[in-house]
């Protein structure tokens, strides 16, 4: 499984990770296989979220992580309507207790909605300071977003922007991740395969083919050949997280490149888009 420097954090994460948005909805010994074989396979950064079935996602994460915990990179989020000083503080030990651990490797704050952002990044460098996370980072966070925080933190300590990023949402490519790259900012792409369905393309099927590969992971190996991102897709299914985690090791060449490019093109930029 290929790994990375996670932007300023001194840890290799894996390339493909493990989304679970929704998962409360799937059938839960099914969703449990399909993380540990995920987890197995290599692809152990698990993202979860507080928001995800009101905290019952991150139950089930802790019942899936039983035995497996020290070999994965946890991240969980915080909503901006907890993200006050204290209450970011409170809602992460609400986290770490649905998932059975006693620290989180990554915490983010979920978007930006009215919160306090200096409260915020106060409260996550007391947390890291107390050991209950070793890092912490944004998402669906914009350049300017980028600059504020930044200008609160000091440089080196936002580990990472947790942002859209799919074939078909590619407008990420004309500043934000250039900016994540110049100061050192992991660029996490959520929904790599636009949340619900892979769109089909004949080219992603001849690339796929070529590479003796699927077009999931032909998606999965464009949006991660920039060695700033990773990709966290979900699948309730072991054989497709599986899938999913191989990509990790599928190298695209130019010509891959430039023809998914042609495909798929970046268009122009229109303000940074959001689930
Ligand atoms: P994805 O783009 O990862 O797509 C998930 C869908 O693709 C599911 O329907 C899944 O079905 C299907 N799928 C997955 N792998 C395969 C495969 N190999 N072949 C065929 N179908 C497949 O969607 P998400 O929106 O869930 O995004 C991924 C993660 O990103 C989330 O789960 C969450 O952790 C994070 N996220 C973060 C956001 C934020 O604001 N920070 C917003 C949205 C997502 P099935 O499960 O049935 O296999």
């Amino acid at each position: 499984m290929q790994t990375r420097r996670f932007g300023p954090l001194d840890v290799e994460v894996p390339v493909i990770g493990i989304g679970t948005w929704n998962m409360e909805r799937d059938d839960e010994r099914a969703a449990i296989a399909a993380v540990q074989r995920a987890i197995d396979a290599g692809a152990s950064h698990v993202d979860t979220a507080e928001l995800y079935g009101n905290g019952q996602v991150e139950e089930m994460l802790g019942r899936a992580l039983a035995g497996r915990r020290d070999r994965v990179f946890l991240a969980s989020k915080v909503l901006p309507s907890n993200a006050t000083r204290a209450g970011t503080v409170h809602a992460c030990e609400r986290s770490l207790r649905r998932l059975g651990t006693d620290h989180l490797d990554l915490y983010l704050l979920h978007w930006r909605d009215g919160e306090d952002l200096a409260g915020t990044i106060a409260a996550f460098e007391e947390l890291r300071g107390a050991g209950k996370i070793r890092g912490w980072g944004v998402s669906n966070f914009g350049v300017g977003d980028l600059e504020e925080a930044l200008a609160i933190a000091g440089p080196g300590k936002i580990a990472c922007n947790q942002v859209l990023y799919h074939l078909g949402e590619r407008t990420i490519e004309h500043e934000l991740v250039p900016w994540c790259e110049r100061h050192q900012v992991a660029v996490v792409a959520y929904s790599p395969f636009g949340s619900t369905r892979l769109p089909r393309h004949a080219e992603l099927d001849s690339i796929a083919r070529r590479h003796r590969a699927t077009p999931h992971q032909v998606a999965l190996a464009f949006l991660t050949h920039r060695p700033a991102v990773f990709a966290i897709p979900k699948s309730s299914h072991a054989e497709r997280a599986a899938e999913n985690a191989a990509a990790a090791d599928l190298a695209l060449d130019e010509r891959d490149l430039a023809a998914l490019d042609a495909a798929f093109p970046r268009g122009r930029w229109r303000g940074l888009a959001m689930i």
